[in-house]
């Protein structure tokens, strides 16, 4: 059995809109400035860098993903084919109730950008997590998949507290 809903009645049967042809016109908001000013996501401009060795340093314009790099390539010195571009990291540290002045281990989580890689995936921008073991990288999309797994392992760390906190209640 089919039902035929009228176009402009929610499936929900909550509120009823009218339709879309009888919506008074929105007045025109002003462009925000800020939306204007931010740089396009794959923008790279032109950054002096110092390149050389020690003493036989020079200044050259490199082209550097400034709206994520976070070096400073004036700062750095060495080889131009040793020039990668980081963004700043976030990191998550794990505790350890047996030990109150050391963390057990931590994992950071930051872009970056090989220009030189021999790799096209490395040269073009990717997530990379670090932790003990060393340096992951991951495509954008390899990244979103690791995302979603770390938040349903995220939801199983609180699932487990519960029932540790449930347990120990029981227990006194
Ligand atoms: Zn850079």
């Amino acid at each position: 059995m089919s039902i035929t809903v009228p176009s402009n009645v929610k499936p929900s049967g909550g509120l009823v809109y009218p339709a879309i042809g009888e919506l008074p016109a929105i007045p025109a908001q002003p462009k925000s400035k800020r939306a204007k000013k931010a740089p396009a996501a794959d923008t790279l401009n032109l950054v002096a860098a110092r390149v050389g060795r020690a003493g036989l340093v020079q200044t050259v314009y490199i082209e550097c993903p400034t709206s994520w790099c976070a070096v400073d390539h004036l700062e750095w010195e060495g080889a131009l084919e040793d020039i990668s571009h980081y963004s700043d990291s976030d990191v998550v540290q794990l505790n350890t109730l047996t030990d109150d002045d050391t963390g057990h281990s931590e994992m950071y989580v930051g872009i970056s950008m090989d220009p030189v890689a021999s790799d096209p995936r490395l040269r073009a921008a990717h997530v990379m997590v670090t932790d003990a073991v060393g340096d992951a990288y991951l495509t954008p999309d390899m990244a979103d998949e690791y995302a979603d797994e770390l938040i349903a392992f995220a939801s199983q760390i609180r699932e487990k507290a519960r029932i540790a906190r449930l347990s120990n209640k029981a227990g006194r």
